[in-house]
């Protein structure tokens, strides 16, 4: 069976990623390169990791079965780039079943045959977008966001878009409260409700939160 390098796993998380009590899997590996990434080792081939088949991570994370069912929790999977391991995701559903929420941490910055075999196993997508301004998006990221604007609408047309949380931040140095807006404006416009502001922190600075609204929470966190 496939094997998958996963560098970090954290247990009984509450609030952050996901309903319930859940357990975030980090995959290694990202296409993007933010400038300010939490977790650039990540990035880097010689990120300490451990591999694990699907059935493996399983038998790991199972301690924590009888919470997630208690919670309607489960698990999250971030990185790194989750979506760029869709065969490992899906043979990790077959594993655990239907009764544990699966969710996806992901920036959608992957090719579209992958969202598409994901998608199955997926009960939630949190999708930080950065900013929908394709300048500024290459500035902070140093890729183009033609393959995140074409999975939002892949997204949509699946009639999938209430299955989403669309996370956009206001970027130090890089973005402005009007440019966020803007983006809001634009996912809005594409059909997502679920939207979520929020501050980068940069080398642990904590900056000014967002004004929350009645259907957006602001909250300051580091990049994914
Ligand atoms: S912040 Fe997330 S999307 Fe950006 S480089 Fe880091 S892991 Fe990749």
């Amino acid at each position: 069976m496939e094997k998958t390098e996963i560098a970090a796993i954290s247990r009984l998380r509450m609030g952050w990623d996901g309903e319930g009590v859940t357990t975030l899997v980090a995959f290694r590996g990202c296409p993007l390169r933010c400038r300010w990434c939490l977790n650039p080792q990540l990035l880097e081939q010689d990120c300490p990791c451990r591999l694990l088949s699907p059935k493996a991570l399983f038998e790991e994370i199972r301690q924590d079965e009888l919470y997630f069912l208690a919670t309607g929790g489960g698990v999250t999977f971030g990185g790194g780039e989750p979506l760029l391991h869709a065969s490992f995701i899906r043979s990790f559903r077959e594993e655990c079943g239907p009764q544990w929420k699966i969710n996806a941490e992901t920036s959608l910055h992957v090719p579209e045959t992958a969202l598409r075999e994901v998608l199955p196993a997926l009960d939630h997508l949190y999708i930080d977008i950065k900013d929908m301004d394709p300048g500024t998006y290459r500035l902070y990221t140093g890729a183009d966001n033609r393959a995140v604007l074409r999975n939002l609408s892949l997204l949509v047309s699946q009639g999938l878009a209430s299955r989403c949380t669309i996370r956009i931040p206001l970027i130090p140095e890089f973005n402005s409260q009007e440019a966020t807006a803007e983006s809001v404006r634009k996912v809005r416009e594409m059909g997502f409700t679920d939207i979520d502001l929020f501050t980068y922190t940069k080398n642990g600075e904590r900056k000014k939160n967002l004004p929350a609204t009645p259907e957006n929470t602001a909250t300051d966190r580091p990049g994914k």
